[in-house]
């Protein structure tokens, strides 16, 4: 019997299995994985959001004109879920909690990115031909985008993960190292100090995932590398009988900010959502930034008009996984070996799509679609370019400066020239030995030069 080993119990991880375990029961299936408290998965909103993910930073990128064109397939994927949920009585009821996503504008803001952003989902919506309705008040400008809509992760993924135990082996424990054996198997030792050997193994530890490469002897490290993007988010509920908790019918959020999704309200089966903050950095942190709750709480009372007077607050958090071109990396490492992570902002959008096609491309079929996503996600790829890199330098500068705004700081023209210098000195440390230029995203521009420009 061939045997198939999952490293992660994310959302990845999970949608593999199950995956695997229904299109082919016969393989001995083991999933690996500690319960983590920093699990993307279970701190996301969780939108199943496409249009509203393009934002002006990424409106031209290859990764974006892909996810647009192949949206429809991603989103009947979660159908498709919603309804295998339901037959096998996974899940008593479907697992959608909205049905459309209202990204709304204040016309009084004065924030750029944000209205950059708006007339991109515009832009998108024309030329992908997507349904949507632009609503114009006064005070608002009002996009509605009806193909969207959420679910509640930490219900559908405690479901899955219940029902995954009583049909493949469930290992409560870490994948600590993995060796090729001599039989060509790939042999894992786990956190409870166990061995075993399988026929083929996928990484999918989301931002854990580079530590577990650099753990595989003989495997090469990809080429680009990842990091941990810190988001936080609020669990508001009403803790006395007479405030009801808000609720809300669909998604409503403000355009992306470059590093974070918006501010946005989601419905949970037991609250209501509101994120997110993001923070990305080399080192796993362990806490968010007080400034990034405040800006949640602020914006949910300015933008989202929530009232969270008198409600109490829980406190969402978990790493994005992020890589240096913002791009997944997916594809094999060695013979049998495969990873998938990287996923940053959108992992759980594209979670049913990811694991149908890689559990298809183990088995032989090759789709033409994921084939072209397979290029651009490969581990050994060189480095995608987020543009021009004088484009990419103002476009740091532009969120800094609404990063700033946002935050109440002051950004004057002495941060912005040593900004532009941070800029400049860490594209040419990226670009030293390449003949091809690449151009940084804003989240990765500070990274790089404190890592290794500042002295
Ligand atoms: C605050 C926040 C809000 C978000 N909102 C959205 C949203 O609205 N929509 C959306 O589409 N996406 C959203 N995301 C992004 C999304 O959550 C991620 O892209 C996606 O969930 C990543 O899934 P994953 O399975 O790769 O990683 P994770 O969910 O992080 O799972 C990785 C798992 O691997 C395990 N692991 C680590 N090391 C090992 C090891 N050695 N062996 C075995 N297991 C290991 C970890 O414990 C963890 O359980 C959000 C993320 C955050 C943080």
């Amino acid at each position: 019997m061939k045997t198939v080993a999952i490293a992660g119990r994310g959302s990845i991880g999970l949608l593999i299995a199950l995956e695997l375990y229904k299109k082919h029961p016969n393989i001995d299936i083991t999933l690996y994985g500690e319960r983590n408290r920093y699990s993307g998965s279970y701190a996301a909103g969780a939108m199943i959001n496409i249009l509203s993910e393009i934002d002006c930073f990424n409106f031209d990128h290859p990764l974006s004109k892909w996810k647009l064109k192949n949206r429809t397939q991603a989103l009947q994927e979660w159908d498709n879920l919603d309804n295998y949920l339901l037959e096998n009585q996974i899940l008593g009821k479907s697992i959608y909690t909205s049905t459309s996503t209202r990204v709304s504008l204040d016309n009084r803001a004065i924030n750029e990115v944000e209205k950059n952003s708006f007339e991109s989902m515009l832009k998108a919506a024309k030329e992908y031909n997507i349904d949507v309705e632009l609503e114009v008040t006064d005070d608002k400008k009002g996009l509605l985008i009806k193909e969207e809509n959420s679910i509640d992760s930490n219900v559908l993924l405690e479901s899955i993960d219940n029902y995954l135990q009583t049909v493949i082996t469930v290992l409560d424990c870490d994948v600590k190292s993995l060796n090729k054996t001599n039989s060509d198997n790939w042999s894992i030792k786990d956190s409870h100090h166990k061995e075993r050997n399988f026929d083929t193994v996928i990484i999918a530890c989301g931002a854990w995932s580079e530590k577990l490469i650099s753990q595989a002897e003989g495997v090469s490290m990809p080429n680009i590398q990842s990091f941990y993007g810190i988001g936080s988010a609020l669990l508001v509920k009403s803790q006395l009988p007479y405030i009801k908790t808000p609720e809300l019918t669909q998604i409503i959020r403000t355009p992306n900010r470059g590093g974070t999704c918006g501010i946005h309200g989601v419905q949970r089966n037991n609250g209501l959502y509101i994120g997110a903050s993001s923070h990305t950095s080399h080192l796993a942190l362990k806490y968010p930034n007080p400034e990034s709750i405040r800006t949640l709480f602020e914006g949910a009372e300015r933008f989202l008009e929530i009232d969270t007077y008198e409600l109490g607050f829980e406190i969402a958090i978990g790493y994005r996984p992020v890589t240096t071109d913002h791009v997944p990396i997916i594809g094999s490492l060695s013979e049998n070996l495969w990873c998938i992570y990287g996923t940053k902002r959108d992992g759980l959008s594209w979670a049913p799509y990811f694991s149908k096609h890689l559990v298809n491309h183990l088995f032989g079929s090759l789709d033409r679609n994921w084939y072209e996503l397979l290029t651009l996600c490969a581990p050994y790829r060189k480095a995608i370019s987020a543009g021009n890199i004088d484009e990419c330098i103002e476009s740091y500068l532009l969120s800094k400066q609404w990063e700033d705004y946002q935050h109440n700081r002051v950004f004057d023209d002495k941060k912005r020239n040593k900004l532009r210098l941070m800029a400049k000195e860490a594209h040419e440390f990226i670009n030293r030995d390449s003949d091809k230029q690449i151009g940084l995203n804003n989240e990765i521009i500070n990274i790089v030069y404190y890592r290794n420009c500042k002295t």
